[in-house]
């Protein structure tokens, strides 16, 4: 008989069926509840309902597979046998938790359901055995408010207006009580007030949504059950996988844990914890803890929780109670397992725990969300108290963490003068203006009209998430460091600040207030997320220093580590010089007519739009002479600037038209500078007209039709290193040809340098000019056709950001009108002009690269599209073998990182396909051995 497929795992006591490993199918919190119950920590026992069951549930049409409910119903007998109760028992009840758990966090996204199995009958059973009455119906309570909500609701598709829906009228009905009873918090409600409550509850329930609520246990669990895998598919869980990468068909796993409380008087209590800072990544245990509460509560920013300790203290919470002083034995276990778990895992974990009635038991750990700083103090931290590697340093921090590290701060001159309206906690870091908005929505359409937006709220919740990513930074009122909106900017590094509880909010008339200023709909603020700082106005920002020594530490880590070098496009020696403090190992671009744009152009702008409007060669010639001057001084200063380091110029790219003036009074100029009619000057710009500029007269074509355009350039390559020569420098310049598609016009064009570089070397008594000539790859025929190009060209640079135009059909200037349609549909996956398209661009750079090693084998294979500091695509360069990536200079550290990630990714491939190769070569020996038995 086969065996039975395993759906449910076991954890409690001394033994769990799960590991940490086992996250694909268990989930994060599974596998992690399953490892902490291995290393002998207290956790209440339950089980966990595989990520596997969740698919089969919407492959099979919301269907469960049959053994599932034996399965489930034999771990609940183990359960049972565990903690001494029984589920729906009337003398001893157990009641339990049901909860997400995909393989990546997913904070707040997905459901959780408390207490599952109470009833009219079942609590008093519990009354009698606790004898606490008021925590009872208070579980009771809360249980109907998150089941109605959750399973009733939400999972049954039943929608009701903004404000209408039953977890709403439910919190209305609290509220009522509350005000009846003059009480100030939920805790000064007593049992006899919440007996009552409940009763209001269950007729709410029913009026609202048609239905009793089920008295049932079993019929609680499997409808708390099949609303975790419903909230799978929820709006709210989907927009969140999309924004992170994650798959719809990972699934999610369903942990059902015996409930413990925290909410069973002052001895009880429940708190959420980091055993590092996750703000600042400073290497102390940091948390928040609520006395008498539920889980739910810290995290929900319904009350502002207590520091855990006294290190923690801030100056907003320096009143506070924390764990460390209030239950110092407790606290000091807690301290004791956090180290522990520390070391285990060897990160910094996010932990859940609760105390009932001085019992401390964990819910939860997972490695915890940080920001940029943080993340990479940790990691070089770890690295020095030996807990990790060097390539662990590395993989820790996330390429867009390390941007982080270059976001702009308030300029601190200007915030030391500027008075701060409020103060709240700082949950994100970094500065941030933006004008204040009061919803969601609001932030997103005004994101979308171009607008810099604060997202304002009392606290925020999951369905917030499209506003809270399109905002530049989100301000709460209440909440705490682990509230929702800190955890999720954080995640994402944005500028957030939660709890600043002196603001008091109006969304229906839209606008806050903060003592007696009133800040509206669109009036400006400024947040320093790292403070906790709000400001009025609009403050000037700066780039955060880029000379941390942290920062620069770990790109020495990576160093060591990547293969490819990392270059930069840089068009002047200003950018040039910042790009080397970025580490920058030599321009892999320079845009020669970028200096006819840029500050101090406006004398060889003139100059060159003489050129362009002569019409003759000699005319043409002279104002190149006048030129040279000019494009010689930049090239000199850039190779300064570069010295040591190759600098690759691309000689003239955009179509000459771009330079033709449009003003009448700079047309007379030229004309009378050229010593022709306005008429005649008229008619020359007039015959640069193309239909279709981006395929026209551009690139090598200008230096076919008028090769003293490069001439000219070339020479001014040339003289400028010759003379830096002499001075004693290491220039290394390396002529770029763009925009080639056939092997005849490089070697057009290497005729030309071959001819200017002897006439230099005469000129200077050289006997060689050091330099490289070579070719841009950006059209696909000159990459299908890369082995004769190879036959000239000695270097390849991968013009990506026209490849892409010309392998996709599509105008990198007018994607506007069809590429977000395009990426909201799922026609295609990303955009193709921010991350390498490998089907077709990708290809085209294998099939280029490997035709040209083919002619030439060593070949130097760059990249200098804009693809060439974002990360995956660095990756693939890496893959494919490429020398070096080309960026911008802020993202010459995000490259440098990624090169070094793409080798330990890389290596770490090789050793688990090696590994599979092997078990398979075992498998086959045993198949074969077994065969001859
Ligand atoms: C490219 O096409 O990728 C490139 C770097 O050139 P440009 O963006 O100047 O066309
Ligand atoms: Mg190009």
């Amino acid at each position: 008989m086969s065996k039975q497929k395993k759906y449910v795992y076991y954890f409690g006591g001394k033994k769990a069926e799960g590991k940490a490993e086992m996250k694909a199918l268990l989930g994060g919190k599974g596998a992690n509840l399953a490892e902490m119950v291995n290393i002998g920590l207290p956790v209440p026992a339950g089980f966990t309902i595989s990520t596997e069951v969740c698919t089969a549930y919407y492959k099979n049409n919301k269907k469960y597979p049959k053994e599932l409910e034996k399965q489930v119903k034999d771990a609940l007998l183990n359960v049972e046998k565990q903690m001494g109760a029984k589920f729906g028992d009337l003398q001893n009840p157990l009641l339990l938790s049901v909860r997400s758990g995909a393989r990546a966090s997913m904070p707040g996204m997905m459901e959780t359901i408390l207490n599952v199995g109470l009833n009219n009958k079942t609590r008093e059973a519990l009354i009698t055995k606790t004898k606490n009455p008021r925590f009872v119906y208070d579980s009771h309570r809360r249980l109907i408010q998150m089941y109605s909500d959750v399973v009733m609701e939400k999972a049954a598709g039943v929608e009701h207006g903004e404000g209408k829906g039953v977890r709403q009228q439910l919190e209305n009905e609290l509220h009522k009580m509350k005000e009846a009873r003059r009480a100030h918090a939920d805790t000064d409600l007593t049992a006899d007030d919440l007996k009552e409550l409940i009763e209001i509850y269950k007729a709410k329930v029913k009026e609202v949504l048609g239905k009793p609520f089920p008295e049932d246990p079993m019929e609680q669990l499997w409808g708390a059950v099949s609303a975790v895998f419903q909230s799978w598919m929820g709006k709210r869980a989907i927009s969140y996988r999309r924004i992170e990468g994650i798959p719809d068909d990972w699934g999610t796993a369903v942990s059902v844990q015996s409930m413990v409380f925290g909410n069973m008087g002052d001895t009880s209590a429940t708190g959420v914890a980091f055993t590092r800072n996750p703000a600042t990544g400073e290497n102390y245990f940091y948390g928040e803890w609520l006395p008498n509460a539920q889980g739910e509560d810290v995290v929900a920013g319904i009350r502002t929780p207590n520091p855990i300790n006294e290190v923690g203290k801030s100056e907003h919470t320096a009143h506070l109670p924390s764990l460390e002083t209030g239950m110092p034995a407790t606290y000091k276990k807690l301290h004791g397992i956090q180290r522990l778990l520390e070391k285990h895992y060897r990160d910094m974990l996010d932990i859940e725990f609760t105390i009932q009635d001085g019992t401390l038991y964990m819910l939860q750990c997972r490695v915890g969300k940080r920001n940029g700083p943080a993340a990479l103090k940790m990691a070089l931290d770890m690295y020095k108290e030996k807990l990790i590697t060097r390539e662990e340093v590395i993989m820790r921090v996330q390429p867009a963490q390390l941007d982080e590290l270059l976001h702009p701060i308030i300029d601190p001159v200007v915030e030391l003068t500027t008075k701060a309206v409020a103060k709240g906690l700082p949950a994100g870091p970094g500065g941030a203006s933006g004008q204040a908005v009061f919803s969601a929505s609001d932030a997103v359409a005004w994101a979308k009209q171009g607008k810099k937006v604060i997202l304002v709220r009392d606290e925020t919740n999951p369905e917030d998430i499209e506003g809270m990513r399109a905002a530049q930074a989100i301000l709460t009122a209440r909440g705490g460091m682990t509230s929702h909106a800190a955890l999720v900017a954080r995640g994402w590094g944005k500028c957030c600040i939660v709890g600043a509880g002196s603001i008091k909010l109006n969304y229906d008339e839209k606008y806050f207030t903060v003592g007696n200023v009133t800040v509206k709909e669109g009036d400006w603020l400024t947040l320093n997320g790292s403070k906790g700082t709000v400001y009025l106005s609009e403050l000037p920002m700066k780039k955060a220093a880029e000379d941390n020594p942290e920062f620069q530490a770990f790109l020495k880590l990576c160093d060591q580590v990547r293969k490819l070098k990392v270059r930069t496009n840089a068009d002047t020696p200003e950018d040039a010089a910042r790009a080397r403090a970025f580490g920058a190992e030599g321009i892999g671009l320079f845009r020669t007519e970028h200096m006819f744009y840029g500050i101090n152009s406006e004398e060889p702008l003139f100059k060159l739009r003489k050129m362009i409007h002569s019409n003759t060669e000699a005319e043409r010639i002279a104002a190149l002479t006048e030129l040279f001057p000019h494009v010689k001084s930049d090239v000199k200063g850039t190779l300064a600037a570069m010295d040591g380091f190759p600098v690759t110029f691309r000689t003239i790219d955009p179509p000459l038209h771009e330079f033709v003036p449009t003003r009448v009074d700079e047309r007379e100029k030229l004309a009378v500078s050229l010593g022709i009619s306005l008429d005649e000057l008229n008619k020359r710009a007039d015959s640069l007209h193309e239909n279709n500029p981006m395929m026209g007269h551009r690139g090598v074509r200008l230096g076919i039709t008028y090769p003293e355009i490069t001439e000219m350039q070339v020479r001014a390559i040339f003289e400028a290193t010759a003379e830096l020569l002499k001075e004693g420098k290491k220039p290394f310049p390396e002529i770029m040809i763009p925009v080639t598609c056939h092997e005849n016009e490089i070697k057009h064009q290497y005729e030309i340098i071959t001819k200017v570089h002897e006439e230099v070397c005469k000129k200077f008594g050289l006997k060689k000019i050091p330099h490289l000539t070579g070719t841009m790859i950006e059209i696909p025929r000159a990459a299908l056709t890369a082995d004769k190009i190879a036959e000239v060209a000695q270097f390849f640079s991968f013009g990506t950001n026209d490849l892409t135009q010309m392998a996709f059909g599509f105008s990198r200037d007018d994607i506007g009108g069809f590429l977000p349609e395009y990426l909201d549909q799922k026609i295609l996956p990303e955009d193709p002009f921010q991350s390498i398209d490998l089907d077709s661009v990708g290809k085209l750079m294998e099939i280029a690269t490997l035709g040209g090693r083919s002619t030439r084998p060593d070949l130097k294979v760059g990249i200098c599209g804009e693809h060439g500091g974002e990360p995956k695509s660095v990756e693939f360069c890496h893959k494919i073998g490429l020398n070096y990536v080309s960026c911008s200079p802020y993202r010459v550290p995000i490259a440098r990182l990624a090169a070094a990630q793409a080798v330990i990714k890389e290596i770490k491939n090789a050793k688990l396909s090696s590994k599979k190769t092997v078990t398979k070569k075992r498998t086959v020996v045993k198949k074969k051995s077994s065969k001859k038995k």
